[in-house]
């Protein structure tokens, strides 16, 4: 198990680095801003949505390891998805996340989410792993306003 540990902190480490959809999108469709007081993470993302299906999607912002990581693998995840599809997985990796799993739940299924399972243990952590997803999910709800965490 500390072997996949040390890889999962690996892998948020490189993409908190070298960030993937890093960037500003002129004429997005939807946007949000994400903010997270506790730890002071703050994302601003950008989307170019069409008939339901997420054709682009970026972020921009400042935030910690976890938050910029978890930005990133959430804006490759979801590119190319439906609404509905990336709404699904939010929740599972959101139920994963608070610990609303039983000792069934298969941590394969989440995919690259896998990486933040660390996050479990560290309820603080959980709102930096969440945010970009949280964000997400406004801006395609076209809420007005900054999404705290709080
Ligand atoms: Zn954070």
């Amino acid at each position: 198990m500390s072997d996949l540990r040390e890889l999962y902190q690996e892998v948020i480490l490189d993409h908190s680095k070298h960030p993937k959809n890093y960037h500003k999108i002129e004429n997005a469709s939807h946007q949000a801003e994400g903010f997270n007081p506790l730890c002071g993470d703050h994302f601003n993302l950008y989307l170019k949505v069409k008939e339901g299906l997420i054709e682009d999607v970026s972020f921009e912002g400042a935030g910690c390891a976890i938050s910029k990581a978890s930005a990133s693998i959430m804006t490759s995840i979801v590119k190319g998805k439906t609404i509905a599809e990336a709404t699904k997985i939010f929740k599972k990796f959101h139920e994963y996340v608070t610990g609303k799993v039983d000792q069934s739940f298969d941590i394969d299924s989440l995919g690259k989410l896998a990486v933040f399972s660390g996050v479990t243990e560290f309820p603080v952590r959980v709102k930096c792993a969440t945010l970009a997803w949280h964000t997400l999910m406004n801006a395609l709800e076209n809420k007005i306003g900054i999404v705290t965490t709080e």
